[in-house]
């Protein structure tokens, strides 16, 4: 038989495999705890901590999707972010992350520099020379995150990987955003892939989880072990609902992007829209490297709208997008970063990093175009009544 697409996979992962009773889909097993099958004699399982049978039936899923040699499923993204940090980076190693990542991770990697645990350095992966020297200057683990949140800036993953390799350091990369859907980083060179599965991994807004997926079976074995020892990994009734979650992964990420398509037309049309940020777009500073990076250009959609006024007209009244955090779910969202997701960020630090108080991010849900679409023009009409 010819290889299964991962569409097909994600669709039957653990199907049709209990040997008890012939289940179709794999019992949630909620037993923290398992009888050795004699004296001296473990089974495959006996503490839920240390492993748990649905949360391996996951835990391999997401690993086929990314291409990896197995996966750990964690009880939320920061968990899954927080152990390749503190299992690989040796006592005062150099961290290099991008200027733009996620706020809790950032919030981690300068409390780990302030408490003398590492050294964190900075930089705009975006730029790649510059990114590039900065690795070749010396690191021990480069930590990526493409498209970033919220400007949507795409990093070369396999000039980054390259580089960091030639300098003896691991790479990781955060594919919260993209999903294995779009972008494969282990393909390209990444040792490591991280997810908070809360967003479109589980896809409905009801779980809080993450997930760590190595290249090597070796390092994930020393991440499995790091996740078991500071008791991070994840909980079987979540792993239950994002496996069940995983199954419509592909349908949900082509439908949300077909509608991210949509908003983007409707964006770039409107007088009242005074930037659009979207890989897919021509005009896009790095449009042609998220073409060849990626299998397709995501479900997330910043726009600038000039003020917070503007920005107050467009949310107060959209009935299709709910004002909120997070993203990756069924349903749309719509946030504004600089008094939202980067409020925590100092001013100048949000400028330089090209957030504006004009800025709204979209995450496209699975909802119809159209309803979508008239919903945000009516948004935008009211910015134009403001004259
Ligand atoms: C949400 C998010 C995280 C953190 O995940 P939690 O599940 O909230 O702990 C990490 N990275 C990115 C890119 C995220 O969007």
């Amino acid at each position: 038989m010819t290889e299964q697409s991962p569409q097909t996979r994600a669709v039957r992962a653990g199907i049709n495999t209990d040997a008890a009773h012939g289940a179709v889909v794999p019992p949630i097993y909620l037993s923290t705890t398992y009888a050795f099958e004699a004296f001296n004699s473990p089974g495959q399982y006996d503490y839920s901590r240390a492993g748990n049978p649905t949360r391996t039936v996951l835990a391999e899923a997401v690993a086929e999707l990314e291409g990896g040699a197995g996966g750990v499923i964690t009880a939320s993204g920061m968990a899954a972010v927080s152990v390749p940090v503190l299992a690989l980076l040796p006592p005062g190693g150099t961290l290099l992350a991008p200027f733009d990542c996620y706020g809790g991770s950032w919030r981690l990697f300068d409390a780990l520099e302030r408490t003398g645990r590492l050294k964190l350095r900075l930089t705009d992966f975006s730029d790649s020379q510059h990114a590039l020297a900065e690795i070749a200057d010396g690191v021990d683990l480069v930590w990526l995150e493409t498209p970033s949140n919220p400007l949507l800036r795409i990093t070369d993953i396999a000039a980054a990987s390259a580089a960091a390799h030639a300098v003896g350091a691991l790479v990781v990369a955060d594919n919260t955003f993209a999903t294995p859907v779009v972008q494969r980083p282990l393909s390209l060179g990444a040792d490591i892939v991280v997810h908070s599965a809360t967003k479109y991994l589980n896809g409905h807004s009801d779980v809080v989880a993450g997930a760590i997926v190595a290249a090597d079976a070796e390092r994930l074995a020393h991440l499995a072990w790091w996740a078991n020892t500071l008791g991070v990994t994840g909980g079987a009734l979540d792993s239950y609902l994002t496996l069940r979650g995983l199954r419509t992964l592909h349908l949900r990420m082509a439908q949300a992007q077909r509608n991210a398509e949509a908003v983007v037309d409707l964006l770039v049309g409107h007088p009242a829209v005074k930037a659009v940020h979207y890989p897919g777009l021509e005009g896009h500073p790095q449009h042609e490297l998220a073409a060849r990076q990626q299998d397709g250009f995501g479900a997330i959609v910043t726009f600038d709208v000039g003020s917070e006024a503007a920005v107050r007209a467009v949310v107060e009244g959209l009935v299709c997008f709910c004002l909120a955090e997070s993203l990756g779910g069924v349903e749309s969202l719509i946030s504004h970063p600089s008094t939202m997701t980067h409020a925590s960020m100092p001013p100048d630090i949000r400028a330089a990093a090209g957030i504006t108080d004009g800025m709204l991010r979209l995450s496209l849900g699975v909802e119809d175009a159209a309803d979508l679409v008239g919903d945000l023009r009516a948004g935008l009409d009211r910015v134009l009544a403001l004259g």
